[in-house]
């Protein structure tokens, strides 16, 4: 028993108050802080009747204690905002786009309380919800009609069992890929109905291989964007401007499975061979599927997009109310569509990300080592630059590699996985790469205001022998 260093344990208003004025515990309520406050002032009370050797220098008790009831308020919590230090701008496992703050402001109004999702205003009667958004689509896209679904996958098959159920589609050998997550276009094609009739070779597919397949059933000339891997090499693939006017001549639909949903033109940042669904449109597809939350930068949504009866006949499938989206989408959509049609492409997180400068992330980089080697005496571990690359991810843009500088973390003792797991287990949660005995941090996914909780996740993570563990 220590009563002297129990008598310095901070009171549970006191610690509460502090909770209260701690930016990181505004997610939750002052009952909320108050129950952790109590938590961890009883759980640091146990260890000091337990165990005398487990001691905090006094001017720390209150930051530890804060710091535990932090940890305890967000432990109670399955899905948690995390670090993302890896570079991968589209980390599918991480939520993929992080949303621009009007997307949040639009999502909080709507999510709050009552809108408008399935109500016209001006009648007074029930309305569509699917309308939502429908004319920035049109504008952006210079399609007739659009409608959104929960995701590209879920796109994909919609558009399958709409247009093709009972018939036959055609599509390239080099385009029955598989996107991620077990998510394969013949398996995709087989459960929606349509007979796969399979055309040209894996790495040369021509127009006449299509015009030889061609079976009085075909419905749909199928394209897919081979979103995760590059072919080179003895290539060959028509134009959707051949495969438009070739479906034309014989009545079918042309369908392009885009993927990533860019809708400006990224070549100057090096993204040379990313599909527009404006110019797939424009060269005669019929309808094009994407995803919202790839290089949209939107949430998680599934865009068909097209001529107007082709959308219309989708729209009435019954599986369209099963993979309809919710409000908190269609809010957080809007906005995204709106910064689009303003070209505010600067403040979409996603495409900022991208397009960050290599200068401005090593500078970024050399500060938080600065700030870092002031924390961590280097017996604890190495604190280092080096170049590296980011990788956009979500399965874009396979081949682009964008040029970053990482902080490199090199603990002397323990492995660096043991370090990345330490980092994991930071309060937030921070994921890094680790490499080659390193931990390696990308702040090309780092938001600056993210800056001085990671500096503390590191100089908390790397502190293995501190005594009193929050
Ligand atoms: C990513 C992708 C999909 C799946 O999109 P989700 O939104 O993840 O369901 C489908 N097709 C292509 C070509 C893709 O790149």
């Amino acid at each position: 028993m220590r009563p002297e260093e129990l008598r310095r344990l901070p009171s549970v208003e006191r610690l509460a108050q502090a909770l209260d004025a701690d930016p990181t515990a505004q997610a939750y309520t002052p009952v909320e802080r108050r129950a952790a406050a109590r938590a961890a002032i009883a759980q640091r009370r146990a260890e000091l009747l337990q165990s005398p050797a487990v001691s905090c220098p006094s001017e720390r008790i209150l930051e530890r204690l804060c710091a535990a009831a932090r940890q305890r308020l967000f432990e109670t919590r399955s899905l948690r905002p995390v670090i993302n230090a890896t570079g991968v701008i589209l980390h599918t496992n991480l939520g993929r786009a992080p949303l621009p703050p009007p997307a949040l402001q639009a999502v909080v109004e709507i999510a709050g309380g009552y809108a408008n999702l399935e109500y016209d205003l001006t009648t007074g009667r029930r309305g569509r919800r699917d309308a939502h958004g429908e004319a920035l689509w049109r504008e952006l896209l210079g399609c007739e009609a659009a409608v959104v679904v929960n995701n590209c996958a879920a796109a994909v098959w919609l558009v399958l069992d709409a247009l093709g159920r009972g018939g036959a589609a055609l599509i390239s050998r080099g385009e029955l890929v598989e996107i991620g997550g077990g998510f394969r276009i013949p398996d995709i094609m087989a459960q929606s109905g349509v007979a796969l009739r399979e055309v040209g070779t894996t790495n040369r597919t021509r127009l006449a291989d299509y015009e030889a397949a061609l079976t009085p059933d075909a419905r749909l000339i199928v394209r897919i964007h081979q979103s995760n891997f590059r072919m080179t090499g003895f290539t060959a693939r028509p134009t959707v401007a051949e495969l438009a006017e070739l479906a034309k001549r014989h009545g079918l639909i042309l369908f392009d499975d885009i993927g990533s949903g860019l809708l400006v033109d990224l070549t100057a940042d090096g993204l040379r061979d990313e599909p527009l669904p404006a110019r797939s449109l424009a060269d005669g597809a019929d309808v094009v599927t994407f995803s919202a939350d790839k290089l949209l930068g939107g949430p998680q949504a599934g865009v068909i997009a097209g001529r107007r009866d082709v959308i219309e006949h989708i729209r009435r499938r019954p599986l369209m109310r099963m993979l309809r989206v919710d409000k908190l989408t269609y809010a957080a959509l809007e906005a995204v569509l709106r910064l689009c049609r303003a070209g505010d492409w600067a403040a979409i997180p996603t495409l900022a990300m991208l397009r960050a400068s290599p200068l401005t992330l090593k500078r970024r980089a050399q500060r938080l080592a600065r700030r870092l080697r002031r924390r961590v005496p280097p017996e604890r571990c190495r604190i280092e630059l080096a170049p590296g690359a980011s990788v956009i991810g979500g399965g874009c843009a396979p081949n682009v590699e964008l040029p970053t500088t990482l902080i490199a973390l090199t603990p002397p003792t323990g492995s660096s996985d043991d370090l990345a797991a330490r980092l994991r287990g930071a309060s937030p949660p921070v994921v890094a790469r680790a490499a080659a005995g390193r931990a390696l941090l990308d702040l090309r996914t780092v938001f600056p205001a993210q800056e001085a909780a990671l500096a503390n996740a590191i100089a908390e993570s790397v502190a293995f022998l501190e005594p009193f563990s929050p």
